[in-house]
């Protein structure tokens, strides 16, 4: 039978990296915030910069950060923040300088050497370089490009290379970077019930999604275990999931409560540290939100919030092997990288921006075949960029990968915009990825040095023996 999905549009396809048999898989786990829980964008954004900018100035900076508001044309998922010269990096796999921004202003060839003598980083260095990978972080990323551009125009400060000097003080980029840290940490502990209220009005914009997921949850019920696993708190997730299945506004199904859609609930899980060693394994109070004191050791019981634990522990109250679980989630290092490379899980990971990318892709498809034999010429990839927003494409520059695409390829075994996306296939589907050699295509011969060439004799073996067959 032909998928519906053939007739499908980009946006409503699901993509394929690594095979996948949809009749294997026995266990269906979600992850909540901007998987199941899809915020409208960029109000959600934009509410998260002013509240975020809001508690910058609360805490001494200055009252003109008031003036910024969010500009959702500059950020990209994936971007890295140097922490030392307060610059904003878009890199490949390699750590190769891709884009670099200083506030808002786009730094070229002599000026990023000026910083990076070889445009490139050693991305390791996870204490200096820190990795934008959420949608959460998209407000904060573009905070980081308000506050240089501020200190570096603003004529009471000396502009020096690791950060700003007024009189005796010197503010650090370190230090901003910490200060907007704690306040994302703030805005975590202590005003999600506020932007809680906030986001029901943007939700109920989203009529088309919320009926759906109550469809999607009891479609995959009938044949496979459903867990959730986040690392909201239980009062968050409680509303947040009460919004989305209690009451699903025009939905024909009828009203259940929302923990009955799910075998397992846990909340807290704290990962990627719940893919590894995990925390204590507790019983949440439902009626109070309160933690069970002790550890959790019985069976799995029905209806019951856990709170904490590992994934070994969820497949040990789920009775399933790793290889038989699809995770769904939507960050690429917390639910993807560490599901697959830990555990060995299946993996589907959603990435909204795919709309964005799959509209270029479409539209521009003459400038991309341009890209294929004009690669070398620079003015080609900065035009492809612009139709993408101020930072370009999440997955490339140009044709060279991101970061984020490299990792994208390597631990999402399929990927899509939408969970939701999975009702256009039937659920004994084979994902087949296409049959590759290597990814020739995508590597762009400008960033590959003379070190990282490999010679592989067997490749033209290989292509001899396909040719044979
Ligand atoms: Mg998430």
């Amino acid at each position: 039978m032909e998928p519906r999905a053939a007739k499908k549009e980009l946006h409503q396809r699901v993509f394929v990296n690594r095979s996948l048999t949809l009749e294997n898989i026995k266990c269906y786990g979600f992850d909540m915030d901007y998987t199941l829980a899809v915020y409208k964008s960029p109000e959600y954004e934009s509410l998260g910069f002013e509240l975020l900018r809001d508690r910058l100035v609360s805490i001494g900076y200055p009252h003109e950060l008031l003036g910024y508001t969010y500009d959702p044309t500059f950020p990209t998922r994936g971007l890295v923040y140097d922490t030392r010269y307060g610059n904003l990096l878009k890199i490949d796999s390699n750590g190769n300088i891709l884009v670099c921004t200083h506030g808002f202003e786009y730094l070229r060839g002599g000026q990023v050497d000026e910083y990076y003598p070889n445009k490139f980083i050693q991305r390791d260095d996870t204490d200096r370089f820190y990795v934008l990978n959420t949608l959460f972080n998209l407000s904060e990323t573009y905070l980081y490009a308000c506050l240089v551009d501020y200190f570096t125009r603003s004529t009471r400060y000396k502009n020096c290379q690791k950060g700003f000097k007024h009189g005796d003080l010197f503010m650090s980029h370190r230090s901003m970077f910490q200060d907007v840290r704690d306040a994302m940490d703030h805005l975590h502990d202590t005003v999600t019930i506020f932007i809680l209220t906030k986001f029901m009005v943007l939700f109920t914009l989203l009529y088309l999604y919320v009926p759906r997921l109550p469809v999607l949850l009891s479609r995959i019920k009938e044949f496979a275990k459903v867990f959730l696993a986040t690392n909201s708190d239980f009062n968050y997730t409680e509303a947040i999931m009460k919004y989305l299945l209690d009451f699903p506004s025009g939905s024909k199904n009828p009203k259940k409560p929302w923990r009955s859609y799910f075998d397992l609930v846990v909340v807290d899980t704290r990962k990627p540290l719940f893919f590894a060693g995990g925390t204590v394994l507790r019983q949440v109070d439902t009626d109070t939100g309160k933690l069970r004191i002790g550890t959790y050791t019985g069976e799995l019981q029905h209806g019951t919030v856990y709170s904490g634990g590992s994934s070994d522990i969820v497949c040990d109250l789920l009775d399933v092997r790793g290889k038989d679980i699809l995770y769904v989630g939507d960050h690429i290092f917390g639910d993807i990288l560490k599901s697959k490379k830990r555990q060995g899980w299946k993996t589907f990971l959603v990435v909204p921006e795919l709309v964005k990318e799959l509209q270029v892709w479409a539209d521009k498809a003459s400038m991309f075949e341009e890209l294929k034999h004009l690669d070398i010429f620079l003015m080609v990839t900065y035009g492809m960029d612009l139709c993408y927003g101020k930072m370009g494409s999440l997955l490339r520059c140009g044709s060279t990968k991101t970061l984020f695409a490299s990792q994208l390829l390597r631990y999402a075994d399929i990927y899509s915009t939408c969970c939701l996306n999975l009702l256009n296939y039937p659920f004994s589907y084979l994902f087949r990825a296409p049959l590759v050699l290597v990814n020739l295509s995508c590597v762009s011969v400008t960033a590959v040095t003379v070190d990282e060439m490999i010679i592989v004799p067997e490749i033209t073996r290989l292509h001899l023996q396909r040719h044979e067959d």
